[in-house]
């Protein structure tokens, strides 16, 4: 069992299955945004530098900085294409972006047309960097359960254009309150979407059974403290739930304090659905190859782990037929 080469391991495309839009605004344009609507750029420089390890303030604010510079259907439409040509550019051939539509309605966007601006721009995406691509709509932690049905709503009408599934994201540390998005995520998975749920990465172990219980979650994000809860671990198995692995991210939140404690080797020795993804481009200052060379490198994962990293990416992945052009309704 040797270290694969690295060249290979880079060569072979991949997926990134979490990935969140306004997270991954390539660093030049938020200087083009910014500059457009005449706003200082002195501020955007924190996040053209990697965010320290261990704050999760320092890295959920970084968020607070861009998202004034997203509230216009061209700045949505052209992330969504940049995102994916450097997914691409990276080793990625399937990405599944992420992001809530009701964090662009500041300056008047209807929340149906920043979905559409999203995904115009991931259909020019698909063209320009040569991969597929497909969206997710992330409800947040301090909804109310009007505003998770917004989300629901939005998923339902655009799923044949290439919403693929709803996520809930946010701030896990402030409670884990699952109530308020039962009834929109039941609605989601009724009409065919699938479900995804950030759980166990500021919060226990135990968020990621109720998350599975309770809103269906087929996929979880992060799960770093999964093993903290042996009962989330045995339905996590048994399910065959994907744990979206965003090492670096995890690093800069906390949610382990060094590479060594994170637990990826043990979920692929328990049969858990680990993959890769990144998180954030941009505000995590990483991109797949980064995440890759971390696993074989860093945490010396063999070639058949690495293999079977890869595997899961493709079978985890939420995309079906479905997808018409906007426009033809
Ligand atoms: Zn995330």
């Amino acid at each position: 069992m040797g270290e694969m080469n690295p060249d290979l391991l880079l060569k072979l495309r991949k997926t990134d299955l979490h990935l969140h839009l306004d997270g991954s605004v390539r660093p030049a344009t938020l200087l083009d945004l910014a500059r457009q609507r005449g706003a200082q750029t002195a501020q955007l420089e924190s996040i053209f530098r990697a965010p320290p390890n261990g704050d999760l303030k320092a890295y959920l604010e970084r968020f607070d900085i861009v998202l004034p510079l997203l509230q216009t259907r061209d700045a949505l439409q052209r992330t969504g294409r940049e995102i994916l040509e450097d997914c691409a550019a990276h080793g990625a051939m399937y990405a599944e972006v992420r992001f809530c539509p009701l964090l662009h309605t500041k300056e008047g966007l209807m929340d149906a047309a920043v979905v559409e601006a999203a995904l115009e721009g991931l259909a020019e995406g698909r063209q320009t960097a040569g991969m597929q691509a497909r969206l997710i709509l992330c409800a947040l932690h301090g909804m109310d359960a009007s505003q998770a049905d917004r989300i629901a709503d939005l998923a339902i009408a655009y799923h044949r254009h290439g919403v693929v599934a709803v996520d809930l994201a946010g701030d896990e540390g402030r409670g884990f309150d699952l109530e308020p998005f039962r009834r929109a995520f039941g609605r989601a998975r009724d009409a065919g979407l699938h479900v995804t749920v950030h759980a166990g990465e500021a919060g226990p172990g135990e968020n990621v059974a109720e998350a599975i219980e309770t809103l269906g979650a087929e996929r979880i994000g992060h799960g770093t403290r999964i093993f903290g809860d042996p009962k989330a671990v045995e339905m996590a198995r048994e399910n065959h739930v994907g744990i979206e692995v965003c090492l670096k991210s995890n690093l800069q939140t906390g949610a382990v304090a060094q590479l060594a404690d994170h637990p990826l080797r043990r979920m692929l020795a328990f049969g858990l659905a680990a993959t890769l993804c990144t998180d954030n481009l941009t505000v995590s200052h990483s991109n797949l190859k980064d995440e890759w060379l971390l696993a074989a490198h860093d945490l010396s994962l063999t070639d058949a782990e690495l293999g079977q990293l890869l595997a899961n990416g493709f079978a985890q992945m939420f995309m079906d037929d479905a997808l018409e052009p906007l426009g033809n309704d």
